[in-house]
Protein backbone atom coordinates (compact mmCIF):
# COMPACT_ATOMS: atom_id res chain seq x y z
CA UNK A 1 0.00 0.00 0.00
CA UNK A 2 1.18 3.30 -0.81
CA UNK A 3 1.13 6.87 0.55
CA UNK A 4 -1.49 7.73 -1.92
CA UNK A 5 -4.16 4.93 -1.80
CA UNK A 6 -3.66 5.16 2.06
CA UNK A 7 -4.80 9.12 1.55
CA UNK A 8 -7.53 8.63 -0.52
CA UNK A 9 -8.80 5.68 1.04
CA UNK A 10 -12.60 5.93 2.42
CA UNK A 11 -11.65 4.38 5.49
CA UNK A 12 -9.16 7.06 6.01
CA UNK A 13 -12.17 9.42 5.57
CA UNK A 14 -14.14 7.42 7.97
CA UNK A 15 -11.26 6.98 10.49
CA UNK A 16 -10.81 11.36 10.17
CA UNK A 17 -14.49 11.85 10.97
CA UNK A 18 -14.18 9.54 13.97
CA UNK A 19 -11.69 11.31 15.33
CA UNK A 20 -13.37 14.95 14.86
CA UNK A 21 -16.47 13.52 16.54
CA UNK A 22 -14.67 12.11 19.08
CA UNK A 23 -12.26 14.78 19.49
CA UNK A 24 -15.26 17.72 19.31
CA UNK A 25 -17.31 15.96 21.85
CA UNK A 26 -14.70 14.98 24.50
CA UNK A 27 -12.42 17.69 23.82
CA UNK A 28 -15.36 20.34 23.98
CA UNK A 29 -16.28 19.15 27.18
CA UNK A 30 -12.78 19.79 28.81
CA UNK A 31 -12.54 22.90 27.20
CA UNK A 32 -16.44 23.78 28.49
CA UNK A 33 -15.45 22.91 31.55
CA UNK A 34 -11.98 25.01 32.30
CA UNK A 35 -13.78 27.94 30.33
CA UNK A 36 -16.91 27.82 33.36
CA UNK A 37 -13.93 27.13 36.03
CA UNK A 38 -12.11 29.97 35.18
CA UNK A 39 -15.47 32.29 34.74
CA UNK A 40 -16.32 31.07 38.22
CA UNK A 41 -17.20 33.92 40.41
CA UNK A 42 -16.96 36.62 37.87
CA UNK A 43 -20.18 38.83 36.22
CA UNK A 44 -19.72 36.76 32.92
CA UNK A 45 -20.30 33.26 34.93
CA UNK A 46 -23.39 32.68 33.63
CA UNK A 47 -22.79 34.39 30.12
CA UNK A 48 -19.58 31.37 29.65
CA UNK A 49 -22.15 28.82 31.09
CA UNK A 50 -24.12 29.17 28.29
CA UNK A 51 -21.86 30.65 25.48
CA UNK A 52 -19.85 27.41 25.84
CA UNK A 53 -22.47 24.75 26.55
CA UNK A 54 -24.05 26.04 23.48
CA UNK A 55 -20.91 25.94 21.11
CA UNK A 56 -20.38 22.48 22.36
CA UNK A 57 -23.45 21.33 21.68
CA UNK A 58 -23.60 22.96 18.58
CA UNK A 59 -20.57 21.43 17.76
CA UNK A 60 -21.26 17.80 18.80
CA UNK A 61 -23.94 18.33 16.11
CA UNK A 62 -22.18 19.21 13.08
CA UNK A 63 -19.50 16.51 13.83
CA UNK A 64 -22.17 14.17 14.54
CA UNK A 65 -23.60 15.19 11.21
CA UNK A 66 -20.75 14.87 9.09
CA UNK A 67 -20.02 11.23 10.65
CA UNK A 68 -23.31 10.23 9.61
CA UNK A 69 -22.92 11.58 6.33
CA UNK A 70 -20.12 8.53 5.27
CA UNK A 71 -21.14 6.84 3.00
CA UNK A 72 -20.47 2.88 2.70
CA UNK A 73 -17.48 2.43 -0.15
CA UNK A 74 -19.20 -0.90 -1.68
CA UNK A 75 -23.08 0.22 -1.74
CA UNK A 76 -22.74 3.98 -1.41
CA UNK A 77 -25.48 3.80 1.11
CA UNK A 78 -25.23 5.48 4.50
CA UNK A 79 -22.79 3.45 6.52
CA UNK A 80 -24.44 4.21 10.25
CA UNK A 81 -27.28 3.23 12.03
CA UNK A 82 -28.46 6.51 13.40
CA UNK A 83 -29.14 4.45 16.78
CA UNK A 84 -25.55 2.85 16.77
CA UNK A 85 -22.80 5.21 16.51
CA UNK A 86 -19.87 2.87 16.03
CA UNK A 87 -21.11 -0.11 13.75
CA UNK A 88 -19.10 -2.88 12.84
CA UNK A 89 -20.47 -3.56 9.61
CA UNK A 90 -22.98 -0.85 6.67
CA UNK A 91 -26.45 -1.48 7.56
CA UNK A 92 -27.45 -1.52 3.87
CA UNK A 93 -25.10 -4.33 2.39
CA UNK A 94 -23.04 -6.01 5.31
CA UNK A 95 -19.69 -5.00 4.51
CA UNK A 96 -17.08 -4.71 7.48
CA UNK A 97 -15.55 -1.54 8.58
CA UNK A 98 -12.03 -0.98 7.10
CA UNK A 99 -12.63 -3.49 4.01
ZN1 LIG B 1 -22.81 -0.78 2.17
Amino acid sequence: MTADSRRSSPWTDYNRRMRWFFGTWMGGFAVSALAIYAAQSTRYEHVVFWLSLGTWIFACIVAKSALMAFRCPKCGQRFFNPYWPYPEKCRHCGVARGR
